[in-house]
């Protein structure tokens, strides 16, 4: 990875503001929480449409001029901002424009693995919503049946694990890694040892984020495309950020910032990193 990003997160979690460590963790399924932004896209006369894939951006005399959806649908706008993966981009793009810049450049980005292990228990084996683990291979460990808003009726507990770069398993039969997240966990937290495993589920992404190599911001595009009327957003464009939501987020803003300034409009929507506070303030400065 690059070093850059490392040190960037650990100087916005950690040292740059007292509230840089704070956490979010959605407490609904996330077609719930996306959900929720259909209301006032509606309200504001836009439509959104689930389900429906886009098969081919359709360029003509170097703008676009419609997307082909996979039923065939024709849909043409002013603006056009793709908000699917690097590597589906390219898939999607006309060829002759998959080798130029800065589509060509895409190649050039890596993903990384994520694997998450559900793991369902007899009984209640961790009090906490969330736990992180150093020096193992387990990461995180999310409390779902806390998050979700309690037990219910069913006893037991359903917990995730989440190992990032996992690359260690993208071999291993789901046995293993079971047994293996098991073990680390009872480590973690002893009554797991007791419990009795009911129902477990390994769900490998092998490419599911990109992987911000040392100098991949040369490859990571901006926003506006050399198509004025495409833009691109996703956590792999250039935003100062590794795969995370924020780069998502930030993305999008920066893709409507763009558009804004093509109508003459230029308005600032990315909200302010938290600022340096303390002594933090110090290291800024120099
Ligand atoms: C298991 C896992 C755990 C993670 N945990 C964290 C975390 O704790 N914190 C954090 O900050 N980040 C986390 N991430 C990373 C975070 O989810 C990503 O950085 C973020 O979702 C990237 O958002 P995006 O909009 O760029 O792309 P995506 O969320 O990948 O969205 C791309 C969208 O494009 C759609 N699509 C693809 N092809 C087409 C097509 N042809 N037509 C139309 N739509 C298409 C896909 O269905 C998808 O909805 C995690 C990722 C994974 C996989």
């Amino acid at each position: 990875m690059d070093a850059a990003y490392g040190i960037a997160v650990f100087w916005k979690g950690f040292l740059s503001n007292r509230n840089g460590f704070v956490v979010g963790i959605p407490s609904v399924p996330l077609t719930e929480l996306y959900g929720s932004v259909r209301e006032p896209i509606e309200r504001n006369h836009g439509q959104v449409r689930t389900r429906c894939g886009v098969a081919e951006v359709q360029i003509c005399a170097g703008r676009v001029i419609g997307v082909r959806l996979d039923d065939g649908t024709a849909v043409d706008a002013d603006y056009y901002v793709s908000a699917v993966t690097f590597d589906r981009l390219l898939k999607i793009l006309p060829e002759d424009l998959r080798d130029q810049k800065p589509f060509s450049n895409l190649r050039r980005l890596r993903v990384s693995p994520i694997t998450g292990i559900h793991l369902w228990f007899d009984r209640t084996v961790m009090p906490e919503p969330f736990l992180t683990s150093l020096d193992q291979t387990i990461q995180w460990v999310f409390n779902k049946t806390s998050l979700y808003g309690g037990g219910g009726p069913q006893p037991g507990q359903y917990l995730q694990i989440v190992v990032s770069a996992s690359y260690g398993f993208s071999q291993r039969p789901q046995e293993e890694i079971v047994d293996l997240c098991r073990k680390e966990l009872a480590q973690l937290i002893p009554a797991v040892g007791e419990a009795k495993l009911i129902r477990s589920v390994v769900i490998r992404e092998n490419a599911a984020t990109f992987s911000p190599q040392p100098g991949c911001d040369e490859w990571r595009p901006h926003q506006q495309t050399a198509v004025p009327n495409l833009l691109v957003a996703g956590d792999w464009t250039q935003t100062g950020w590794p795969a995370t939501m924020e780069s998502a987020v930030r993305s999008g803003y920066q893709a409507a910032e763009a558009i804004l300034g093509l109508e003459g409009r230029p308005t600032r929507l990315v909200q302010p990193e938290l600022p340096a506070t303390g002594l933090a303030r110090w290291f800024t400065r120099a």
